[in-house]
């Protein structure tokens, strides 16, 4: 029973994305945690797994990634819709060739002349 407990940090590390019902064996009684501990803690490892996820959606978007996983940690559902809806950093969307339309807030092309969507006349962007 003991051995299973030194055991359990070494396969938090060892595995990145072990399934929920994985992390079900928690230590019994007899050791420093109780079995509440045990799942309290197993939930905050799940916490921080699900938190990796709007974190890496705000990073592809030029954001923190550090930021945005704490963030998830503590309120993933928020955090989940808003890595979702926040618009990318200029810098970012430039990297894929697109830019905002500075009239209807779009994703046109970088060199695009004209808005695709709101047809007003865009000045062009100096590539790097
Ligand atoms: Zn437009």
């Amino acid at each position: 029973m003991a051995k299973y407990q030194a055991g359990s940090t070494a396969r938090h590390r060892a595995i990145p994305l072990a399934p929920a019902g994985g992390l079900g064996g928690s230590p019994s009684g007899d050791g420093r945690l109780t079995r509440k501990d045990g799942l309290l803690m197993e939930w905050v490892i799940v916490l921080m797994l699900l938190g990796i996820i709007p974190a890496y959606v705000a990073m592809a978007k030029g954001r923190n990634f550090m930021v945005w996983w704490l963030y998830g940690t503590f309120l993933f559902v928020f955090a989940i819709f808003h890595a979702i809806m926040i618009r990318p950093v200029d810098e970012n969307l430039h990297h894929y060739g697109r830019r905002y339309c500075p009239h209807c807030e779009k994703i046109i092309d970088l060199d695009a002349t004209r808005c695709e969507f709101c047809e007003a006349e865009v000045p062009p962007v100096k590539k790097e």
